[in-house]
């Protein structure tokens, strides 16, 4: 397997927890549904959506990681749209089905938080070593990452230890490389934080101030890096234009190799 299929592979930690709302035919509806969703059956099997009504003129269906949203005109029935979604039924829960495949998919690539485990880190791969004698709570020798913590620690406390010297690392390596390259643009930051974004590498706020996901973490630096420079250029435009790019450019010349390089990760993540 190539060493992007194997990074993308542990990139889990980058992944969505998702729970679709598609329940299994025998089961009852759900009793509780989230806030604003309704529930219909459809051949048998009980499906959550959310309901919004806008001024469009036809019923919309999309079904994306959250499930199933409906928007429909404000004059049509309650049993006008029921009856959109028996007609399309099939389409519905194949799209459920896909996108809970593709869900599961991203759970097996899950770092395994346990001895021995690899966890990808700019672009090598540590191996996790619980070693109860040792002092701190987590401390990279070479490839090893070694963390103090008893022997019969749970997944819990590994991924928490583990995560929190993730973040202590990306605060000392975002912050040297947002000076550099903010040095270099002639602009820096009001201020940047960390950001634990489920769906954002990074961004930028029109009052000057950038987050950046330290997720970053788990991928090779060059990633870091356009990131970072695409981030940084906002300062100058906040959009995508052309004088955008040409910014990124300057700062960072191979954005465009990386950038594509980045959209072969997990694709529920974007950057803004
Ligand atoms: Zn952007």
């Amino acid at each position: 397997m190539s060493r992007l299929g194997r990074l993308t592979r542990q990139l889990a930690d980058a992944a969505l927890q998702l729970t679709l709302p598609l329940f299994d035919a025998n089961a009852a509806p759900p009793v509780v549904t989230r806030q604003g969703t309704r529930v219909i059956r459809l051949e048998g099997r009980f499906v959550e959506y959310s309901m919004r009504r806008s001024r469009r003129r036809t019923i919309g269906l999309v079904i994306d990681d959250r499930g199933l949203a409906v928007t429909a005109p404000r004059w049509v029935s309650q049993a006008e749209v029921e009856a959109v979604l028996n007609e399309r039924a099939n389409w519905v829960l194949r799209k459920l089905v896909e996108w809970r495949e593709h869900a599961a998919r991203r759970d097996r690539i899950a770092i395994r938080w346990e001895h021995g485990a690899a966890v990808p880190f700019l672009g090598e791969t540590l191996t996790l070593s619980i070693e109860p004698s040792h002092a701190g709570s987590a401390l990279r020798d070479g490839t090893m990452l070694r963390l103090a913590l008893p022997p019969g620690a749970g997944r819990e406390q590994i991924q928490d230890t583990v995560q929190g010297w993730i973040q202590q690392q990306a605060r000392a390596c975002f912050g040297e490389r947002v000076a550099r390259f903010s040095r270099q643009l002639g602009v820096a930051p009001k201020r940047w934080s960390l950001s634990s974004a489920r769906t954002r590498w990074g961004s930028c706020s029109a009052d000057g101030s950038i987050r950046l996901n330290w997720r970053l973490m788990h991928f090779p630096e060059e990633i870091v890096d356009y990131v970072i420079c695409h981030e940084l250029a906002h300062l100058k435009e906040l959009n995508h234009g052309p004088v955008f790019w040409r910014t990124v450019g300057e700062l960072f010349p191979e954005y465009q190799r990386v950038r594509d390089l980045l959209r072969t990760y997990p694709d529920d993540v974007t950057i803004s």
